[in-house]
């Protein structure tokens, strides 16, 4: 039987391939191959639902808590879901014997295709084809194409399909499985079938619409009245099945009909248009996204379309919703964190979107904004001042982190991080600041931004503690990015960061004042903020004690107070990805004794603080920390790879961010069947282009120094940097650039540490001198 869809299974620079169907992989597979696009989210399960699958539905935003610990986002009844039976034999991977299989991910469009033969108990074969996609153009709609021919004879086909209501959050550790919602109508309308249900704690109302019609042989359509029906089929007729569906969420809505019947005709629109319109509609919406986004890497094999597997699961969850929310930790693909938004989302996540679709980093930062007033009550019911973020949130801010979760060796521990873990206050400042960098939006930042900056940084001002001794500010009990150690003291990172706050608010207050009076007076008003309590900001930073830059230790950083007298361990083996093996006789429980790290802590805040260390200091510690991190935590491998190129260790920059790049792809971390990492795929994008590519800013000015692996041939890609759209192409010894606007005639940029004055939409071409060769860290 030909391949129905095999036009979109041909450019393999562009498909994740599934070639057999293996039973254990069945949750890895379902993450993998998620669809979405920024509002609706679903797993990639098969659409016969074998035993075992865990289908997933979601809507960015849409948590519930009820009989849960915490909060989480809400799984939904399933619409991907036809079950077919032949001569009473379900066509099913676990129920009949899989002649053939192959799944492919067109990351280019957005489609998941399926090809399966199956054999029945008789020998007798049935070839199944689908095609599904989320629409990328109607953010409400998704469509399933299923194409059936029964191969060696006639037979009938039981269909049943429809919205699956029997649908549970997944449940963690000791809860059981939970459902978020209740079914409150269930009907048929013109040829379709409607669904209603409310969410159990924020009642919200969802709307589900779904309709399907078939042919034969190609022709006439016919519309199902059933979601329960039989059909007979000859022996190599193929019957096409076409399944619309239709999903939005309201706040309660007391009185369903006057929503039933908008949203009736916004979904029968869809489903009477052509079947090709409504795709070629959501390809083209793709197009544009690609054309902002893909990076091509030439000279490489495989890794094409590994990259682009990462940055698709970034593109089909980026949103504009004016703040409602931002992107969880899994995002929209399975319900691991619950949901919950963490720092993931503003350190890692965000600067993909920021130099690419600014306007899904602004909402990020929205959310951030409308949860202000939790942080500030967070901050309050701790016994501080200002704003303090709980360290993961959900649809209201408040603190969601659990009481329990699983260690790393699968065991269950208290978690002390919504406790302890405070640098998330100041990695949201940060992101502020990053956004305002990179888009110069003075708007965004007299809205909001500045009431963020200052609020956090009246928060350190009362987390900080005077230390008589030292006669200096301290912070106490902390767990900072290395949650191996927690209650640690002036943990560099932390310290950091909370200076790094305190010194950004005072230099923004005296910017706003200048730029801005009026607005500045009113917000000053409004936060009762005097110049003498900004001044105080400038004081505490001067005073806060930082983690000193041991001269007798080789330039190196302590971790925080104690590190050093922390036991010494080395680790000389690797497993197959060159991730550091923990010897055995170090146990879960005795990493806090050890100088181990789960993560990048200092190393952490040299990258994002680069401007402020040199790069002795930065080689030293990269050269100090890489040998004790474990990467027990997959925001670490693709951090430390961009740490790693720009201090020349190219072959470990390289593994590294292979790790990284592989994170889901090859399950690196044994939980992907939980869902995509968000933090993960964001390291990626970022070891690449400000490692590899070399990108950063200083003093609000693009500069570009690349050093790619030596594989590679060359990088081809876009940013977006106030507004200019910079077009580059770049190798290891020269950079192709072009600055497109049509606002300015020219633009200054960084090229091998040179500055050019860049005339825009001209090419320009720049090769690197011998005397150039060394590298900014
Ligand atoms: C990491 C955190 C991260 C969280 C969610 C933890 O294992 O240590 O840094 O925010 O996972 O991805």
């Amino acid at each position: 039987m030909r391949n129905l869809y095999a036009k979109y299974t041909e450019d393999d620079l562009w498909l994740i391939k599934e070639s057999e169907w293996v039973r254990k992989l069945q949750s890895i597979r379902e993450s993998q191959f998620s669809l979405g696009n920024g509002y609706l989210g679903t797993r990639g399960v098969l659409e016969e639902i074998p035993y075992d699958s865990m289908p997933g539905t979601y809507i960015c935003g849409v948590y519930d808590k009820l009989t849960a610990q915490v909060t989480e986002m809400v799984n939904f009844p399933n619409p991907i879901n036809f079950r077919l039976t032949v001569n009473g034999e379900k066509l099913d991977v676990v129920a009949m014997d899989v002649v053939r299989h192959r799944r492919t991910l067109n990351t280019k469009k957005g489609l998941l295709l399926r090809h399966t033969v199956y054999s029945d108990s008789k020998k007798k074969q049935y070839d199944y084809q689908s095609l599904r996609f989320i629409s990328m153009h109607n953010k409400n709609i998704g469509v399933l194409r299923i194409a059936v021919t029964s191969l060696d004879k006639d037979c009938v086909l039981d269909i049943n399909t429809g919205i699956d209501t029997s649908i549970w959050n997944a449940g963690v550790l000791t809860e059981g499985r939970k459902k978020h919602f209740r079914v409150r109508e269930l009907g048929q309308y013109r040829n379709a079938g409607f669904l209603v249900t409310d969410t159990f704690e924020k009642r919200y109302t969802v709307l589900f619409w779904s309709g399907f019609y078939y042919q034969v042989n190609g022709k006439k359509a016919v519309f199902a009245k059933e979601n329960i029906f039989k059909l007979k089929l000859k022996k190599g007729q193929t019957v096409t099945f076409t399944k619309v569906f239709y999903i939005k969420h309201f706040n309660y809505l007391k009185d369903t009909r006057a929503q039933k019947t908008k949203t009736f005709n916004e979904f029968y629109k869809v489903f009477h248009a052509k079947f090709d319109d409504i795709l070629s509609r959501h390809i083209k919406a793709w197009n544009k996204l690609w054309k902002k986004s893909d990076i091509v890497v030439k000279g490489t094999a495989n890794l094409q379309q590994n990259l682009r597997f990462n940055i698709y699961h970034l593109l089909i969850a980026g949103h504009y919703n004016n703040g409602f929310s931002s992107i969880g930790a899994r995002m929209l693909s399975g319900e691991g964190y619950r949901g919950h938004i963490f720092w993931d989302a503003d350190i890692f996540i965000m600067p993909f979107f920021l130099f690419t679709f600014p306007l899904y980093a602004k909402n990020m930062l929205l959310y951030r904004y409308r949860i202000l007033d939790a942080a500030r009550k967070n901050a309050k019911n701790n016994g501080y001042k200002g704003a303090m973020y709980s360290w993961e949130s959900a649809d209201t801010g408040e603190e969601e982190t659990p009481q329990w979760a699983k260690d790393i060796d699968g065991s269950i521990i208290k978690i002390y991080t919504h406790k302890l873990e405070h640098h998330i206050t100041a990695d949201i400042a940060y992101a502020v600041y990053k956004y305002y960098q990179v888009t110069d939006d003075g708007d965004f930042m007299d809205k909001y931004g500045y009431e963020i900056i200052f609020e956090t940084a009246r928060f350190w001002a009362s987390r900080l503690e005077y230390d008589r001794r030292r006669k200096k500010y301290v912070i106490n009990n902390v767990i900072g990015p290395d949650e191996f150690h927690i209650r640690v003291n002036n943990n560099f990172y932390t310290n950091v960061m909370a200076k790094w706050n305190l010194i950004t608010a005072f230099k923004y207050y005296q910017e706003f004042k200048n730029r801005n009076k009026k607005t500045a007076q009113k917000l000053f008003r409004k936060i009762d903020l005097t110049a003498k309590e900004a001044k105080s900001w400038h004081k505490l930073s001067t005073l806060l004690f930082v983690p000193k830059i041991s001269k007798s230790k080789d330039n190196i950083i302590e971790q925080f107070a104690g590190y050093f007298k922390l036991k010494d361990v080395s680790l000389r083996e690797t497993d197959e990805n060159g991730i550091p093996i923990l010897p055995p006789h170090v146990k879960t429980d005795d990493l806090s004794k050890t100088q181990l790290v789960k993560q990048p802590d200092v190393i952490m805040a040299l990258i994002l603080l680069s401007d402020v260390f040199i790069d002795r200091t930065k080689i030293a510690n990269y050269r100090f920390y890489i040998e004790k991190v474990v990467h027990k935590s997959s925001l670490s491998a693709g951090m430390h790879a961009l740490l790693a190129s720009r201090c020349y260790d190219m072959h470990r920059a390289y593994t590294l961010f292979n790790v990284s790049l592989r994170a889901d792809l090859s399950n690196i971390y044994g939980n992907s069947r939980e869902g995509i990492h968000g933090a993960s795929l964001g390291a990626t994008w970022q070891a690449l282009v400000f490692g590899f590519a070399g990108v950063s800013i200083k003093k609000d000015m693009l500069f570009i120094s690349p050093h790619l692996p030596r594989s590679w041939h060359s990088l081809i890609f876009s940013l977006l940097f106030r507004g200019k759209l910079i077009k580059l192409e770049i190798k290891s010894e020269s950079v192709k650039i072009k600055v497109i606007s049509p606002k300015v005639k020219a633009l200054n940029i960084g090229i091998f540490n040179k500055i050019y004055r860049l005339r825009t939409n001209k090419l320009y071409s720049f090769r690197k001198k011998a005397k150039e060769n060394r590298r900014w860290c």
